[in-house]
């Protein structure tokens, strides 16, 4: 799906390994900075730890587009319980039940029913529903029905959903042969079989412009009445889900008047119309008006966006972010593109291969403000919208990278003993605690903004001759340049890295990572399969062989454990250099045969032992695999009028007391939705 990056999320390192901006990240550092008493870190509880993410510069934002992200924020939090009532249709009853217990017990709370009925809301609040937000598989309490009987009334009806593994058992079924709409938790459907459902959406199409197709069925339940007819109950202000809609509508009109500019207001107009009429040919034109709108620093999704959670993946989950551009971040990678001839001329790669005009991208950063809906507590580090396709073929599509969310992930990994557990001594934690984080969204910038861009294929030479090989080296030659330039003084002279040293922290976090610890994320016995975990390792062990007569880099055996020892860090960046050329050479002549041999000597296959050792040490670490974030809490100062003359941003609120007080003040739908 194109809507999000959706971290993968199977689990923290995977989290923080993700994609393009993966290549250091996963070396994960130690001890959070002196002076940084913020703790991204908060509670753990099952398979998932919460965590806290900084919205730096939000003081820094003038008076209209704090009161702008206000209101924003506020639309964000009133369409939390659609989203609980879209992922089952008891959620909201159980949700309310189980708050009721939880806010009412007397009796001991290091009581073990009671701490298991406490992880077992808390889980219900992180899914939004109770279900696995990831796995979609039914929660198992761990309490006894006989214990939830004796604090509260509750039907036989919400008992059996609860305590009966055999009914509602997984949120989005997919498993081929079985009727999908029927077997699904989800509450997209009612009365309605999997084929009558695809008929009833197909003849909509087929009687359609099928050039600019709306997205049949996207806003909407669709039911069968008493007289067996299909009808779609639509999500709108007068409609299905009425009352959040109407919250949501009224913030953005709050919004409206402090919009960045005239364009932006036409979004906001679009948006309230067809929240209003549910007309999808109005969200057509709303989506063209965003993708449109990108002079703005504050942005925002609002709506029905993640389908997802329909298994015919029509039918889409309310979401919302507010952000604004991360201008440091900006600045960092308009330098690089406006420097981007120099470092196309001054690379090692052949001549023949390179451009002769070279133009940097300059990639957005983003700083998410608030998360709400779908995207709350479990989040996506990048997007990637609108979903229609007419529409990204005609008008384009925003693509951002959520830069503080991926911060908070990296942060957040400080302390996990990772650092410590595969790093060779203290001067290589020294380094990466020092120099890491600076060097990691340089390596993610260069890969992006240059690494990508550079190089030219000769003519002739067909884009997809490397065929399967094509991404891993498409990967590694980015990563490639990256790594070169992180060690060339022409960053220290254009003020990205503090001093020379620097770079070395890059090159300690892609030695380890490509040689030992990516592998944490692949099971025994597999081989590595994704393009960017190939590129790493073909890297790391090309590196690690060619440099072997010079000792390099050891591979050094203390107590049965594996470090990597890098022992010349000049020598390190001319192999870097000269494999770029070598990997340039075999992509800009389309030389299939030697990107084969490449990768697979290198990238493919996995040692079992060292894999074993690597992953025994990794258990014992014993780190979350799910990660969800707690919001910073907004509040407006208001003068005697009620105008709002400043907006401040805490990040105090614990997250029981965060999803209580949502629950409270924004649980405006009733418990049955029908
Ligand atoms: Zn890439």
């Amino acid at each position: 799906m194109k809507t999000k990056i959706k971290m993968m999320m199977v689990s923290a390192f995977i989290a923080t390994g993700m994609a393009h901006l993966g290549a250091c990240s996963s070396l994960q550092k130690d001890v959070a900075d002196s002076e940084d008493t913020f703790e991204y870190n908060d509670e753990r509880f099952a398979d998932l730890q919460m965590l806290r993410y900084k919205v730096e510069g939000f003081e820094d934002l003038t008076l209209k587009q704090k009161t702008f992200i206000y209101y924003l924020q506020e639309a964000a939090m009133w369409g939390r319980d659609i989203l609980f009532d879209q992922n089952g249709k008891y959620n909201l009853r159980i949700r309310k039940m189980l708050e009721d217990v939880y806010q009412n017990y007397q009796g001991d709370r290091d009581d073990e029913e009671f701490k298991a009925f406490e992880v077992y809301l808390k889980r219900v609040w992180f899914s939004n529903g109770i279900h696995h937000h990831y796995g979609c598989e039914k929660f198992v309490p761990g309490f006894s029905k006989e214990w939830l009987l004796a604090q509260t009334e509750c039907s036989d009806e919400i008992l059996e959903v609860i305590f009966n593994p055999d009914i509602l058992q997984k949120r989005v079924n997919l498993a081929e042969g079985e009727d999908l709409v029927l077997t699904s938790a989800s509450n997209y459907y009612e009365g309605v079989t999997q084929a009558e459902a695809e008929a009833f959406y197909n003849k909509m199409k087929a009687e359609s412009d099928t050039l600019h197709p709306v997205m049949f069925g996207m806003n909407s339940r669709l039911v069968k009445t008493a007289d067996g007819k299909l009808v779609e109950k639509k999500w709108t202000t007068n409609g299905l889900y009425g009352k959040a809609l109407t919250k949501i509508v009224e913030n953005l009109k709050k919004a409206r008047p402090f919009a960045e500019d005239e364009k932006q207001k036409e979004v906001i107009d679009l948006l309230i119309s067809y929240y209003e009429t549910g007309d999808l040919e109005t969200f057509d034109k709303y989506s063209i008006a965003w993708v449109e709108n990108t002079e703005p620093l504050v942005d925002f999704v609002n709506g029905f966006t993640e389908c997802y959670g329909d298994p015919l993946g029509l039918k889409c989950s309310w979401e919302s972010i507010v952000n604004f551009k991360d201008l440091e971040a900006t600045k960092r990678t308009e330098m690089l593109s406006k420097n981007a001839q120099w470092f196309e001329d001054h690379s090692p790669v052949a001549p023949e291969f390179k451009k002769e005009k070279v133009k940097g991208i300059t990639a957005k950063v983003i700083k998410a403000a608030i998360l709400g809906g779908d995207l709350y507590p479990s989040t996506a580090i990048g997007i990637n919208l609108p979903n229609s396709d007419w529409v990204r073929a005609e008008h384009g599509s925003k693509s951002v990278t959520i830069g503080n969310l991926t911060d908070a992930y990296n942060k957040a990994a400080k302390g996990s003993g990772m650092l410590q557990e595969f790093a060779f001594g203290q001067e290589e934690i020294d380094l990466v605690e020092k120099y890491g984080d600076v060097t990691d969204d340089l390596h993610t910038d260069l890969h992006e903004c240059l690494g990508h861009g550079s190089g030219k294929l000769l003519e002739n030479v067909d884009g997809d001759a490397l065929k399967a090989y094509g991404s891993t080296i498409e990967e590694a030659r980015a990563d490639l340049f990256a790594l070169y330039y992180l060690a060339d003084h022409k960053l220290v002279e254009l003020g990205l890295v503090p001093d020379a040293e620097a770079y070395k922290a890059s090159y300690i976090a892609q030695m380890q990572n490509g040689l030992l610890t990516q592998l944490v994320r692949i099971n025994l016995g597999n081989n590595i399969e994704e393009a960017h975990m190939r590129n790493r390792a073909l890297i790391a062990r090309w590196a690690y062989e060619h440099g072997k007569a010079d000792k390099v880099i050891e591979l050094v055996k203390r107590d049965g454990k594996t470090y990597v020892k890098i022992n010349d860090y000049e020598k390190l960046r001319e192999l870097f250099g000269k494999l770029l050329a070598e990997i340039q050479r075999v992509k800009s002549t389309g030389d299939f045969k030697g990107a084969q041999a490449l990768v697979e000597k290198y990238g493919v296959k996995i040692d079992p032992t060292l894999h074993k050792e690597i992953l025994d040490r990794y258990a014992k670490l014993n780190i979350a695999p799910y990660k969800g974030f707690i919001n910073p809490v907004y509040t407006a100062v208001r003068d005697e009028q009620g105008n709002i003359t400043d907006v401040t941003v805490s990040y105090t609120e614990g997250y029981a007391e965060q999803m209580l007080r949502y629950s409270k003040e924004y649980g405006v739908l009733p418990l049955v939705n029908e």
